[in-house]
Parts: C-alpha cells; structure tokens; sequence
C-alpha cells in the first residue's frame, strides 16, 4: 500500500494520511509537490511530506488525493528537512510552517507561473471546419485559422499578441464546439549565459583578504563565521566578491538582509558586480515578482537571491553561501504567525547544506558574540575603514541646565552651523515620528489616550490627528478639552515633524528633509531623498533609525544624537544592546569618504555606564560588559527563553488560560523548566485586546525544547475558548 503523508494550510500540528489519487496511478509526485485533498466537507491544498507503506488508520477509512497539482516538487529534499526542523524547533503547525515557505499564490492550487499558462486548442471538429464557414466573423476565422496550424494549441498570450483582443472571438468558437481551452507548458527558458564579472574596483585590503580566503576556504563544507567590521570597513565588498566566486563554482547565494527598501544601493551594487540573474524576494513587491523570483532561485537559474527573512524557506538546490547582513537587526526575527529567526535558521540551513554561513555586521548580537567567543562561529574581524575614511569620534553632550532651542543645545547648534557653511551635511537623529509624543489639557491634566490601547496618542500636525502608534487608531485633533472643556490644550515633547518645523526658523537658507515612516509613505519617496541627500542637495537631514540602517551619505560629518534619555532607562532586558547598536550604527553614518566625522550625543545622564563603556572601550567593550552582566542576571544568551502569549476581548480570558497552562506545565515536572508568570504584558491592552504572557527558562536548550513539546501538544488538547488566542515565542526578541 502506498501512502501519502500531507501537511494542509491549516493551524494544525498533525499529517494527514491519504492514498494516491484513483485516476493517476502511474504519476509518483515526490515530497514537496502539491496535491489538491479532500478535508471534512471542503477540498484543501496540501503539501505532500513523506510516502510510506502503512497508515495507522484502517485503510477502509482512508480517502484518496484527488489530484497531483505539480508536474514536480516545489520545495527539494533539503528545504522540506528545514522547515520541518523549523515547525519542530519554534514548535509551530507543520501546516503552517511549510506554507509559509510557498509563495502567496502557490499556497493555493494555482498552477506554476511559468510553467503553466491557459491556451486554447481547435477540437477535431475545428480542424475539420472549412474556414470559409466563418467569412462573416473575421476574428473568429483568424483564431481558427492559426489554431488549426498549431495541432499542441496556442497561449492566450500568443493568440493575443497576433490577433488582438480575441475573447468574444474564443468564447463564440468554444460554443459551437469548434476549440477548447487547454493548459500549455511554458517552453524552458534558454539557459543564462554567465557573462565574465567585471573586475573589481579596487584591491581589497588584508583584512578584507584574509577574511575573504577564511570564508572561501570553507566552501563546501559547514562553517559558521561572524564577520565584525566596523561600518565602512568593506563588508559589502567582501560579500560581493564571495558571491562572485561561488557563482564561478555554478553554486548559489543567499543573502539576507533586514530590510531591502533601505538599503537600495545594495541590490544596485550587487547587481552591478555579480554576473547572471539576481532574485529579489521582499514585501514591497507584487505576488507576481515574487513568484517569478522564487522560481527563478528555486529552478537554480538566479545565482544569488538577495531577500528578507522569509527568504531563508526559499529552495536554492545549488545553494552554496548564505550571508546574513546586519545580523543583529531585530527584524531578522518574525514577530507574528510563525515565529522565527531568520539568522537562526540561516545557520541551521547551512549546517543542512554543508555549506558556511557568514553573520556580518559592525555591532553583534549578544548572541553571536557569545558564540563565536566560545569558537563555535569563527571570528573575522574588519577593524579599520577602508581608504582615508577615519571612525567617527563620539563625544556626549550634558544638557542638563542648558538652554534647547529646537530641542538642540547652542553647542550643537554652532556644530551644526559650522559644518553647513563648510559645505558639509548634517543628520540629526530622533526616535520619535510625529509631532509630539503628549497632547494635554493644561487645566484639568487630561491626556490623550488610545481607546484601544494602554497607550498616549501622538500628535500629528501635519494630518490634524491624534494617532495611536500601536493599533493606528486614529482621531481629529480636538479644539476643546474633552474633559473639561477647557481651551489651554498643549502639546509636550518632540517627534520629528515639530523638529522639522523648529528647524526650519533656526536655519532658513539651508536646505532640510525629513526621513521617517510619515515623510516617505509615497512609492519611491524614499530612494527620491536618499538620492538627493547623497548629491548634496540636502543639508540637514533629520529623522528616525529609518537614518540608521545600513545608507550611507559620504557627505555627512556631524551626527546630533537628539534624545536616547528614554531607551537608557528601559524595562526590557535587551535595551542596552539595542541603545549601543543604535548609537554606534547610527555614527557610522558619518564621515564616511575622506572627511572625518564626529557624532555629538545629547544626554541628560552622561554618567551613564552604558554611554561610558561605549566611548571609552567602544561597541566591542560595551558587548563584554554586557555579557558579564547577562551571565551574572542568568539572562539570554546563558538561558534559554520561551514566551507563551495570549489575548482576548474579555479582561480576564487571557490570564486565566495561562494560569492553567503553567498548571500543565507543572504537571509535566521538570523543576529546572522554570515557569515565571503568568503577568499582564508590558501594555496590557493593546487594539482592544487584554494581554498576558507567561516566561519559560531554562539553562539546556535541548531540555526547555523536550519540554516545549510536551506542554504545546497538551495545550493543543485543551477545549477551544472562544475569543482567545495564543501562541508561543521560543527565542523571544521583545517581551
Ligand atoms: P560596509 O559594508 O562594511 O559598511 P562597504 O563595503 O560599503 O562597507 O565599503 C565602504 C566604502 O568603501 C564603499 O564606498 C566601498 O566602495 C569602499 N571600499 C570597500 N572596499 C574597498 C577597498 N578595498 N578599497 C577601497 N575602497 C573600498
Ligand atoms: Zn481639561
Ligand atoms: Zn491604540
């Protein structure tokens, strides 16, 4: 007996079993290919995993697949064994899990894009109708007329492209008989000539040398390595030339990277350098592109596919390389649905692969850092800028009993100013969009706030609007108070539209573009002014992290830190790590060609030990004093952390369905699983919702994983609440 083992796109952890289909005995789809099956009264899409001999259902119970929806697997060997490792390791649905790795239209039973389109062909009637028959309907008799000479039909396409707008034409002939629709397979594309790279620009540096020879010696085999070099040392250029050679090996690349749409001059620069037809997998691209892409990867004809996260699922069957950018960025991780990081994965693919793995970036994670202190990542260090470039140098400014204009102190200001009529650009950086983060009646003290959420409103002038950042709930900007009618409404602190509007008085003649979310909603707003601001047509460039990642403006030379003060005194364990990469990337900006650069901090609390260990010792020295303090706290990367979160419209539902999962938990006794909660999450209410969260740790990661697998399968058992929703976070980022 044959059987077929189906994941379905549904939440659901377990396979299904199914014999193949009745009319299709001589077709054996091998794992990974789509198959249309019946489930309860509705027919699903589902993947097939595994083909055994036997069922532990009585076969008489069994239903067959109804058809084959692939002429051959989408998902290799290798890339199945990853997902499924994934599903297990995040302990997510399998279903779920291995749809994700699909593109969105291949999540259904549509066919392949390219290998599939509708055609149509002239019947046995058609061929034997006299074209003379259709005198009166012209259209109708060139239709025929071409289809009669093609015996195998013809593509809508192509039918379109000789005749024109045929359809009235096709559905006439499809009446009488005389054609039918039929599906054509795309012709193979002619195979891509790999045209010679171009040489390179410059000779690489030794330090660039040697980490390139390091990384290329381990072709073909597992290595992991952490490529530490600060900005502008040449990391890019490092990467490109990797992808070159294994390109010239017939192999394939991975790179990821956090976000594509801040980064354009990376695809530009790999583009220009890497011979052969580039993928390029990420959200701002239609379901089209996409598709296209992934098969262009999948089908081994792109040499390197250059992708956010959820392109770590996407099958390379040459794979060779995978490069992880910016590996400490926290959007790496997906924050919802299917929880997983994406450079965790990029590590365990590689080792899936025998292939090495490179996590580049100027500030590690915590994690990384360990690793390779503990040899298990190779380190390869990149200390120096390439060229004349020198480091920004970094120097905190004590605001305290100074006089702000703008939000800037006068010190900044003449920094700023002087570097102007130099002929140099300035960036001013401040975490906050929007006008201001407080709108609040003077008189009775009320304060706006989100009628979803446990949060303030942010004042946005520019729309006239009250916003909440968390759920997007928004409302007019009221005139009066709404509590007491009261007139002296005011607005308190800084966003970055009301340092624009400061700005502006305070440097008339200069020219000034604001970068975040609000300011570059418009397609290609966002490449306009970072074009702009590199040829100088930009002076003072203000915004959020959007600034901070990954562009850089060789024109720049002062950096003004405007406001960290909050981030310093945050309850998440991981804000200092987050704070330092922040500064060090965001004065990595700065000063990048010849002209030095300088990053002024404004700090109310410049006796702060993390801003002290920064400048003193650095991002490096910042990173060992803050693995100390992990290691003394018991915190990640010593432990090993899980979170389960749930949520519902009722107040007390989420709470109440943790403490009976930690009820679970403490019958599966396992004491050195510790079960801390459950508490309301940081903001408990949140688009309506009342949140809660219960902590799981544990010092073996292999012990918490058994665990983990225990306690989700009877969580899984538990009866269904109405309106509750769960899920749990292994590795969680944010807590
Ligand atoms: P990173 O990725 O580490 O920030 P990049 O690869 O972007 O650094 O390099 C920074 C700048 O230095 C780029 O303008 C790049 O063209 C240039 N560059 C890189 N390597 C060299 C080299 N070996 N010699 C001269 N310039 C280089
Ligand atoms: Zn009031
Ligand atoms: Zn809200």
């Amino acid at each position: 007996m044959i059987i077929y083992r189906v994941a379905v796109d549904a939440p659901l952890a377990a396979l299904f079993d199914y014999l193949p289909p009745i009319d299709a005995a001589d077709a054996s789809p091998a794992p990974g290919s789509r198959l249309l099956v019946p489930f309860g009264h509705r027919q699903r899409v589902g993947i097939l995993i595994e083909v055994r001999e036997e069922s532990a259902q009585p076969s008489d119970k069994l239903k067959a697949v109804e058809r084959l929806l692939d002429p051959r697997p989408l998902l290799g060997p290798k890339d199945l064994a990853l997902v499924r490792w994934a599903a297990d390791y995040y302990q997510q649905p399998l279903g779920e899990a291995v749809f994700t790795a699909l593109p969105a239209r291949l999540r259904t039973s549509a066919p392949l894009l390219d290998e599939h389109e509708p055609g149509a062909r002239a019947t046995p009637l058609g061929c034997a109708t006299a074209l003379a028959d259709l005198a009166r309907a012209p259209k109708q008799r060139a239709v025929l007329a071409l289809l009669q000479r093609a015996p195998a039909g013809l593509s809508l396409t192509k039918l379109g492209a000789q005749i024109g707008d045929c359809r009235a034409a096709l559905r006439a002939l499809r009446e009488k008989g005389l054609i039918a629709s039929c599906t054509l397979e795309r012709r193979e594309p002619a195979p891509q000539v790999t045209a010679p790279s171009p040489p390179p620009p410059y000779p690489l540096t030794d330090e660039q040398s040697e980490a390139t020879a390091s990384i290329q010696e381990a072709f073909g085999r597992f290595q992991a390595f952490l490529l530490d070099g600060v900005t502008g040392s040449g990391k890019t250029e490092v990467y490109i030339r990797l992808v070159q050679a294994l390109i010239e090996q017939g192999r394939q690349a991975l790179v990821l990277v956090p976000e594509i749409g801040l980064t354009p001059q990376l695809r530009e620069r790999f583009s220009s350098r890497v011979s052969g037809p580039i993928a390029v997998l990420h959200s701002a691209r239609s379901n089209t592109e996409r598709e296209r892409d992934w098969q262009l990867a999948a089908r081994g004809e792109a040499g390197l596919l250059l992708g956010t996260r959820s392109a770590i699922f996407a099958p390379l069957p040459r794979l060779g390389l995978i490069l992880v950018d910016e590996e400490h960025d926290p959007s790496l991780k997906q924050q919802e649905g299917f929880r997983y990081s994406a450079r965790d994965l990029a590590v365990r693919r590689a080792q899936l692969t025998s292939c090495p793995v490179v996590l580049g970036t100027a500030t590690p994670s915590l994690e990384t850092l360990h690793n390779a202190r503990a040899n298990r990542y190779a380190w390869l260090r990149l200390r120096h800028r390439t060229g004349q470039a020198r480091p920004p140098a970094i120097s905190l400014l004590d605001i305290r009993r100074q006089p702000l204009r703008a939000g800037l102190s006068n010190v900044l200001r003449s920094h700023m100013r002087a570097e102007i009529d130099a002929g140099n650009q300035v960036l001013l950086f401040l975490n906050r969009r929007g006008y201001a983060p407080v709108f609040t009646c003077h008189s009775c003290g009320w304060v706006g706030g989100c009628r979803h959420c446990d949060a303030r409103l942010t004042l946005h002038l520019r729309q006239k609007r009250l916003w909440c950042h968390h759920c997007d709930w928004s409302q007019p900007l009221p005139t009066r108070c709404p509590e007491c009618q009261g007139l002296d409404l005011r607005m308190l602190g800084q966003g970055t539209e009301r340092l624009e509007d400061e700005l502006r008085p305070l440097f008339p003649d200069v020219s000034l573009a604001r970068i975040d979310r609000d300011s570059t909603r418009r397609k290609g707003e966002l490449t306009r002014l970072f074009d702009a601001a590199r040829k100088g047509e930009i002076q003072i460039l203000l915004g959020t992290q959007m600034l901070a990642k990954g562009h850089d403006f060789p024109g720049v030379t002062l950096v003004g830190i405007l406001d960290l003060d909050q981030s310093l005194y945050a309850s998440d364990f991981r804000a200092p790590e987050r704070t330092a990469q922040l500064v060090i990337q965001v004065a990595g900006r700065a000063g990048r060609a010849e002209r030095p650069g300088r990053v002024v901090l404004q700090t109310r609390h410049p006796e702060h030990p993390l801003l002290q260990s920064l400048l003193k010792d650095g991002y490096g020295g910042f990173a060992a004093q803050e693995l100390d303090e992990r290691r003394a706290a018991e915190l990640p990367p010593f432990m090993h952390l899980a979170l389960a979160r749930a949520d519902a419209a009722d107040e007390t539902l989420a709470l109440d369905f943790l403490r009976e999962a930690r009820r679970l938990g403490e019958r599966l006794d396992e004491s050195r699983v510790q079960l801390l909660g459950p508490v309301p999450a940081p903001m408990e209410r949140r688009a309506g919702r009342y949140r809660a969260q219960l902590l799981l740790q544990c010092a073996s990661r292999p012990l918490l994983q058994r665990f983990l697998r225990h306690w989700t399968h009877a969580l899984r058992q538990l009866p269904r609440r109405r309106g509750l929703r769960w899920s749990l976070d292994v590795d969680p980022q944010d807590m």
